[in-house]
């Protein structure tokens, strides 16, 4: 079956809806229409009651609930399994988002493996996937994976906090019954921020919960067992890309694998993946090593089968570095009983005067203060040393602290854990991180920004303002 190339139908719906704005999508819409050549035929639009009238453009558009009450029963169409499922963007941390191709056969088969053997249910169970439909997350584990095995998915328009308040989580799991769950360490320090206590999720009795699955970015150790403290349930970090469709490492419990894993690390290559540590000389390096993370080629069932019209840019980007092998462009060790612990992005490993330090290991020191709610550390440019580490902080709410005395104490925790070498001095505390949608730091776009250089903001930051709020605090502690 051949792919057509040229879109024909748009669905969307009139609006979105945020804590405190709508997001109007047919405006949105219609500014990208304006600036590509190739326009769909039509656009079918949903339109969400009590938000405000979206008028339909004749002949082109399209009214779900109208095209609903015709529409007609259609057997399914068979495709090669390869077919091209969807295309979907990364997050954009390294440079720009990538545009991924998910094939479909294998796809679908290792996301029906993967809800038992990873996430150990059965089919019938409810399964609450609190992620953004558009991420991978979303596609991969709200819609096909407990689809496809027979489980009921909650589908949640809201957010951790805010909406109305850090309690959502938890009433969510305790009146749909659910059985396991998956969110991200970004989301659980958003709650313990506001509720440091968890006291709001203390009303909801959590009778059918067994586990709490967490991937995204690194969960630090702290964040780590206070979710296990207030959900009361085994969490387990896993580890994962949009490219590789569903996880690479995980401690696959349907498999038999422990639900108490050693504190700070992803879990197990999951069957299928080879995971490898590599150093810049491609060979492997020993157990504990920090270095690059790759995965042994060939990729699995599931994994993406290329960038949407990009072939150069994905041979370039994912096979050269390391021939043989696919680059995770991930940074990270393997302990000796194989479990993975992944740190940062590989661009994100600060060289300080020719040590290699991880951004997510001293992250993972600063969040162990009590004061700290959330934190990025990146490389700042220096005379001396060529970079050093630079950390910004949010404060939980009511520290009455001065910040001179926190931040003296962040660096002495870091100084004790990590060592002088990782001459980590300088931070300044701010109201709030800028994070992609799927709630990673843009590390490159910051390191930039804290070293006075022009930065780059990628379209997958929530909240762009951030930026500016931070050069001013920068300013302001003149540095
Ligand atoms: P994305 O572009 O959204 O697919 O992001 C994938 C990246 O998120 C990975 O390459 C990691 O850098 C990061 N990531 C995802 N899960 C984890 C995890 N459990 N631990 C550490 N980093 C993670």
């Amino acid at each position: 079956m051949s792919v057509g190339r040229e879109p024909k139908l748009i669905v969307t719906a009139s609006f979105g809806v945020e804590p405190k704005r709508k997001v109007e999508y047919v405006s949105l819409l219609e500014g990208a229409l304006a600036r590509v050549q190739s326009k769909p035929e039509k656009v079918l639009i949903y339109r969400r009651p009590n938000l405000g009238h979206v008028p339909l453009a004749p002949g082109r558009d399209l009214d779900w609930e109208e095209e609903l009450a015709e529409a007609q029963r259609y057997e399914c169409v068979s495709v090669p399994s390869d077919h091209p499922l969807y295309i979907l963007y990364t997050s954009g941390t390294t440079g720009l988002p990538k545009g991924i191709v998910r094939p479909t056969g294998g796809y679908a088969v290792m996301l029906n493996w993967t809800m038992s053997a990873v996430y150990g249910l059965k089919p019938g169970e409810v399964w609450w996937a609190a992620s953004d439909l558009g991420w991978v997350v979303g596609h991969s584990y709200i819609c096909y994976g407990p689809l496809l095995h027979g489980n009921t998915t909650v589908l949640y328009e809201g957010k951790p906090v805010g909406t109305p308040d850090a309690g959502a989580y938890f009433r969510v799991l305790a009146e749909h019954e659910v059985a396991a769950a998956f969110t991200s360490p970004t989301a659980i320090r958003a709650i313990r921020q506001q509720d440091p206590e968890a006291a709001l999720g203390k009303q909801y009795s959590l009778t059918r919960f067994r586990t709490l699955f967490v991937a995204g970015e690194h969960c630090d150790v702290d964040t780590l067992e206070w979710s296990k403290k207030v959900f009361k349930v085994p969490v387990l970090d896993h580890w994962w890309q949009t490219e590789s469709g569903s996880a690479i490492t995980a401690s696959c419990i349907g498999l038999g694998n422990s639900t108490t894993p050693p504190p700070g690390q992803a879990g197990k290559p999951v069957p299928g993946y080879n995971v490898m540590i590599l150093n810049e000389k491609k060979e492997p390096v020993k157990a504990k090593a920090l270095g690059n993370i790759v995965v042994k080629l060939p990729l699995p069932p599931g994994a993406f089968s290329g960038l949407w019209e990009n072939p150069e840019t994905f041979q370039k980007l994912y096979f050269q570095k390391f021939p043989g092998y696919y680059d995770t462009m991930d940074a990270g060790y393997m302990d000796e009983d194989g479990y993975l612990y992944v740190l940062s992005r590989a661009d994100d490993v600060i060289n300080v005067a020719g040590h290699r330090i991880s951004a997510g290991a001293i992250e993972e020191c600063v969040l162990f203060h009590h004061a700290v709610a959330d934190c990025a550390v990146v490389g700042k440019e220096d005379a001396l040393k060529g970079h050093v580490p630079f950390a910004l902080c949010v404060l939980r709410e009511g520290v009455k602290t001065e910040e001179k005395t926190i931040l003296e104490e962040i660096v002495e925790q870091v100084r004790k854990n990590i060592g002088p070498v990782a001459a980590f001095q300088k931070g300044v505390f701010v109201k709030q991180l800028p994070k992609t949608r799927s709630g990673k730091i843009p590390r490159s776009a910051l390191s930039a920004l804290v070293s006075g250089k022009p930065y780059n903001i990628t379209p997958t930051i929530e909240d762009a303002s951030v930026f500016k709020h931070i050069e001013e605090v920068l300013k302001k502690n003149q540095m």
